[in-house]
């Protein structure tokens, strides 16, 4: 199989050569635009396996570049941001992007952020493999719906358990409050913010030994829920 390939779209000229040495030395073939148009037509010609796309680009918005591309591909993308800007990173997963990082950020975030990209693509194929899922001393059966902590077995509401197995499913990757509302609640409950806050309350003292300071169930602050994935 050939080395998994990045399209970079970013203008930013330090972080173009920052990324060309991390990304080549762990072996991807990189290809970079320094406009979103560029960045469109560089996706359409290599089909890579992952896009990396900076929010603000010289001729047209980031998340612009994002809705161009969902209309004709899945690949995945991931957004780099500039921190603090929550609402823009939230929009970035609603018009379709997987995940994102926030600048600045380190060569193991992204490269970690890459990796589980990949993996849900391969994985998009064989999921009745991932019957179990595990990570830590967390354990769970989707088979047979039912979910440990080390040799214990932990008892979950129906309501816990979708709201975790919809972490399950997008494990490693951010998932939105909108979204948990969405997946678990249903499209009617999209405003109702706090239902996701306080069955996380319940799922992280059943699950965490330490709710306070979450080992699994992890928080994007401003955006959502990330489940570890390792
Ligand atoms: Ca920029």
């Amino acid at each position: 199989m050939p080395e998994p390939s990045v399209v970079l779209i970013e203008d930013e000229p330090q972080i173009r050569r920052f990324l060309r040495a991390t990304l080549t030395g762990q072996g991807y073939r990189l290809f970079e635009a320094t406009t979103g148009a560029d960045g469109i037509v560089e996706v359409g010609s290599r089909q890579p396996d992952v896009v990396v796309v900076d929010l603000g680009l010289p001729d047209m918005d980031g998340l612009e570049v994002i809705r161009q591309l969902r209309e004709w591909t899945d690949v995945p993308v991931i957004v780099l941001s500039a921190r603090g800007e929550e609402r823009d990173k939230v929009t970035a997963l609603d018009a379709g992007a997987d995940d994102y990082v926030s600048k600045p950020f380190s060569a193991g975030e992204l490269l970690a952020r890459i990796r589980v990209a990949l993996r849900h693509t391969a994985g998009a194929s064989h999921e009745a493999d991932a019957a179990t899922f595990e990570v830590g001393e967390l354990q769970v059966d989707l088979l047979h719906r039912r979910v440990f902590v080390g040799e214990q077995e932990v008892r979950l509401t129906p309501i816990e358990y979708k709201l975790l197995t919809t972490l399950v499913r997008h494990a490693g990757k951010v998932v939105t409050h909108q979204q948990l509302l969405r997946e678990v609640w249903g499209p009617v409950h999209t405003d109702q913010a706090h239902y996701v806050r306080v069955y996380m309350a319940h799922l992280r003292h059943k699950l965490e030994a330490e709710p306070a300071r979450p080992r699994y169930l992890l928080t994007e602050p401003g955006v959502g829920y990330r489940l570890a994935a390792d």
